[in-house]
């Protein structure tokens, strides 16, 4: 029922969570297009005002042209435009016309004339040609320096019958950048501005006003893939338009809709953030923002993964506390039971004297089996409560390690019908180390294969064995071919309390703690316990059994050599 319910659970969250991940990208992805046009209308919008502004003060832009159109001598018209040029670069400590020229388009001919801070000349032809009976396009850039453009005033002036044609080179892009960028420094401060032509067939698709679609997905695509795809804001400055009713010059764009209208001209603001074009910082931004808060998402699906399992944890803790409780009030009954009994026969004279050497055994058996289970649930207390210290380890024989086992075994041996061979033949004669250990590991583990591998009383073989593993490891094995332990078990047999559910089905004695006292023990020496079911034996057989591999820190005993 509570397995149902954290499954339950647990897919209703992972679905809120992958629903909440679908919503919050949709969210990101709009908010990020809407916050992007938002700001492209913000800064386009900025530096049109500022344009608009200084064109309405710069003397060139705001000047009425009207006088242009009734001019009675060419003296005059030379004298008007002299006074331009003085106004207009007097007005601030820059100078940004070159030069202003005017064309004099007779019968059929023409004459340039141009003046600059030198003075009028004649030049003998117009460094760029123009048709000018065509209402071409009001600024050319200037082919020679990219940063100049030729203005063409689009007032016919007539001089008796004389065209004139009036064109100024003018430094387009230094007068933006000084006048429009101080006007804007809000803007200008955090982002770099770049000012710029492009020819009509460069023109790239700036971010589209009405259009522009934001994808994560693409960003990191491209990232990933070192793709580049810039992505401007490109402010389009088809500015400087005269009007031919007022003669003034007025701010004139286009909106990306209506770009198919436009001829030539195509000056333009890129505007960049550290270096990269500013819609593609912010959609970095924007995307490493969303793959946080995705990541967030995710670690929330985890962490409730995370406490599930450890409730899960504790409430098989739990179950096996209380099992061990029930297994370990029946172990320590059942000697004491044997104890009473044998004692009241004895007290009351039932037992011949030939038999009191039985029940003497039979005494000492039941209070050692009693003393080893309440030892086994006192180190587990103090393993537990972390009292217990790493033994202090001293010169062992190992000898004496395998006359303690051979006593161990036979018992074993007698009761349970199984071989127990042990070899220690190729450990060295001793090393310094903790006795007690090995022993508790090693009695426990061939206890554990005489009780569980096998089925009591059917014959079996259960081998131990000792070597040195040069140059600083002691390796015991317990190998039995018993009935080996399921890959579902196998995992859980070193947690405290855990019993296996054949050692439950066959009412096998134990309290679930032998190994998990065994693993503790062999950790505190600085060593490890771990177990191979099946296994494979050294000729390259697979044993369907167990084999359970000690392993220690060697340090070689009084008189040996460890190198
Ligand atoms: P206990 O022996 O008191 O049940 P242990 O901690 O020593 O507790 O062992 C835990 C479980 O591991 C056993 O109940 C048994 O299911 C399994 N087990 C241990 N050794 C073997 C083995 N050699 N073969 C099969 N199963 C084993």
């Amino acid at each position: 029922m509570s397995n149902l319910f954290s499954r339950v659970s647990t897919a209703a969250v992972l679905l809120a969570l992958i629903t909440l991940s679908v919503f919050q990208y949709q969210w990101v992805k709009s908010s990020a297009e809407k916050d992007l046009i938002e700001l492209y209308k913000n800064i386009s919008f900025r530096i049109y005002s500022a344009i608009s502004e200084e064109f309405s003060y710069y003397p060139l832009f705001s000047n009425r042209y009207d006088d242009f159109k009734n001019l009675n001598s060419e003296s005059e018209l030379r004298s008007k435009l002299t006074d331009l040029f003085a106004i207009s670069n007097n007005y601030d400590e820059n100078q940004y016309i070159n030069s202003i020229s005017y064309i004099r388009v007779g019968e059929d001919s023409r004459n340039y004339f141009s003046y600059s801070s030198e003075g009028w000349r004649e030049l003998s032809e117009f460094p760029i040609d123009s048709e000018f009976d065509k209402p071409g396009p009001s600024l050319i850039p200037d082919s020679a320096d990219t940063t100049k453009v030729w203005i063409f005033l689009p007032l016919r002036t007539m001089i008796k019958d004389l065209r004139i044609q009036i064109v100024i080179h003018f430094d387009l892009f230094s007068f933006y950048k000084n006048n429009i960028e101080q006007k804007i420094t809000t803007l200008s401060d955090v982002y770099e501005l770049k000012w710029h032509y492009k020819s009509s067939d460069e023109i790239m698709e700036p971010l589209k006003e009405y259009n522009y679609i934001y994808s994560p997905f693409k960003v990191l695509k491209n990232k990933f893939l070192s793709i580049d795809s810039p992505k401007y804001i490109e402010v389009p400055l088809h500015v400087i338009m005269f009007n031919v009713d007022d003669g003034r010059a007025r701010l004139y764009y286009e909106s990306v809709k209506d770009r198919h209208l436009k001829q030539g001209l195509n000056a333009y603001v890129s505007v960049y953030d550290d270096g990269i074009p500013l819609i593609q910082s912010k959609e970095y931004n924007l995307t490493l923002q969303w793959i946080l808060s995705l990541l967030l998402l995710l670690g929330i699906g985890i962490a409730y993964l995370i406490i599930l399992y450890q409730i899960n944890r504790l409430k098989q803790l739990r179950l096996r506390e209380k099992e061990f409780v029930a297994t370990v009030t029946h172990e320590l009954r059942t000697p004491l039971t044997v104890i009473h009994s044998a004692a009241d026969n004895i007290k009351s004279g039932i037992v011949t004297p030939e038999r009191i050497e039985q029940y003497g055994h039979l005494i000492t058996d039941q209070s050692a089996r009693l003393s080893s289970m309440i030892e086994g649930i006192l180190l587990f207390s103090r393993l537990e409560g972390k009292v217990e210290q790493s033994p202090i380890t001293k010169n062992v024989y190992f000898n004496e390690i395998e006359k303690d086992l051979q006593v161990f075994s036979q018992t074993l041996e007698k009761d349970f019908n199984k071989r127990i061979s042990i070899d220690f033949g190729s450990l060295a004669a001793s090393a310094v180390t903790d006795r007690d250990t090995i022993e508790l590991i090693l009695t426990n583990l061939i206890s554990n294969s005489a009780k569980h591998a096998y089925n009591l009383k059917t014959e079996g073989e259960i081998r131990v064995k000792g070597h040195v593993q040069l140059p600083h490891t002691l390796i015991f094995t317990v190998e039995d071919d018993g009935a080996g332990i399921e890959k579902s078990e196998k995992k859980h047999i070193f947690e405290p309390f855990f019993r296996g559910d054949h050692s439950f089905k066959n009412q096998i004695k134990g309290s679930g703690l032998g190994l998990y006292l065994s693993f503790r023990k062999a950790k505190l020496l600085g060593g490890s316990l771990y177990v191979k079911s099946p296994y494979e034996r050294a000729d390259g057989r697979i044993r369907k059994g167990s084999r359970f591999t000690l392993t220690l820190p060697y340090h070689a005993g009084k008189g040996e050599d460890n190198s």
